[in-house]
């Protein structure tokens, strides 16, 4: 019994109290929940159809990997590193932090703080584990002209570290189109492949080039398929290579919605689905920010304070 339940617990997002549901509803095994319907298995545990199917694929992925023994299963388990985002109400949000093997999108208008975070992560994935690091690189794949080595600089500083060595744990490239965005996933691997420990990487924006080049082109179909491709490759690397991927996506205006927050995350379901986490960000009162988390499976859909600062993401007003 107790080893049933360590083996639901270990599916990413699930923790005890769905593990408990899950159990009351007689899904005591991975194979039970990797055949189930996603709107039967929604029902059943009562969470959105997103998040069963976030926990389906989960025990369908699992099962596949699992013909190892226990022992190096749970190794693997134990890899899982979680990265601070310099904000502790965040990181609690988060469960801790950007967790490697798992992508995290953060999604929000112009100037929620997408860039600043993605700029943080990279300072902070070269700390100490200790310190909330994971002692690693970062690889920073910038779409829209945004990264800016100054800022890395300041928020280095800010934390007592050494500038320039900091900027020189950071690989940079700028991707000019979603083809050449999809082929840095290439360079990343042969950086990988040569030693390099990169332990984040960060794709800011995901979306803007997918949405721009196929604006106006009839069906959506292929642009959803190509993303949906580029989500696996990033999900792939993030699992196989144990490092955290931190995704930024645009939000687009629905003035068909009258009522609540007349905005939507491009890409929709696909990158939804893909991603492991997702945070709506927006400007809050007196210059702070809010995080909201939405759909995740182990986490309830909670919402947080923090501050940019010029030292860098804070749980403090500046
Ligand atoms: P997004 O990527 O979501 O469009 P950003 O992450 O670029 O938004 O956030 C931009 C905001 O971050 C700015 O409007 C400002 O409030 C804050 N910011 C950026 N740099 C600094 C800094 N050096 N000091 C304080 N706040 C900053
Ligand atoms: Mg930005």
């Amino acid at each position: 019994m107790a080893e049933k339940e360590y083996k639901l617990k270990d599916l990413p997002g699930v923790g005890t109290t769905i593990a408990k549901k899950l159990e009351d509803a007689g899904f005591t095994d991975l194979m039970a929940i990797a055949i189930t319907p996603p709107i039967e298995l929604a029902e059943a545990i009562e969470v959105s159809e997103n998040v069963a199917r976030k926990i389906i694929n989960a025990a369908r992925r699992f099962l596949k990997l699992d013909f190892d023994t226990a022992l190096a299963y749970e190794k693997k388990r134990k890899e899982i590193i979680k990265i601070t985002t310099g904000s502790k109400n965040l990181d609690n949000l988060l469960g801790g932090g950007i967790e490697t093997k798992a992508i995290t999108e953060a999604f929000g208008a112009y100037g929620s703080g997408k860039t600043q975070i993605a700029h943080q992560l990279s300072v902070n994935v070269q700390l100490p584990l200790e310190e909330g690091g994971a002692n690693g690189k970062a690889v920073y794949i910038d779409t829209e002209g945004t990264f800016r080595p100054e800022r890395i600089k300041q928020i280095a500083i800010a934390k007592g570290l050494d500038a320039e060595k900091t900027l020189s744990n950071i690989f940079v490239a700028r991707a000019f189109n979603s083809d050449h965005q999809i082929l840095l996933l290439d360079k990343v691997k042969e950086l990988l492949a040569k030693g390099e420990p990169i332990k984040l990487v960060v794709v800011d924006s995901l979306t803007s080039h997918f949405r721009a080049e196929y604006i106006g082109r009839g069906t959506l179909a292929d642009r959803q398929q190509k993303l949906n491709r580029y989500m696996h490759l990033l999900a792939r690397l993030a699992e196989q290579y144990n490092l955290a991927v931190y995704v930024t996506n645009q939000v687009m205006a629905r003035p068909d919605i009258l009522f609540g927050d007349p905005t939507q995350a491009i890409g929709g379901h696909i990158v939804g689905h893909a991603s492991t986490y997702r945070l709506y960000l927006r400007k809050g009162k007196k210059n702070s920010r809010v995080a909201k988390l939405i759909d995740s499976p182990n986490l309830p859909d909670n919402e947080t304070v923090f501050f940019i600062t010029s030292y860098g993401v804070s749980d403090k007003e500046e």
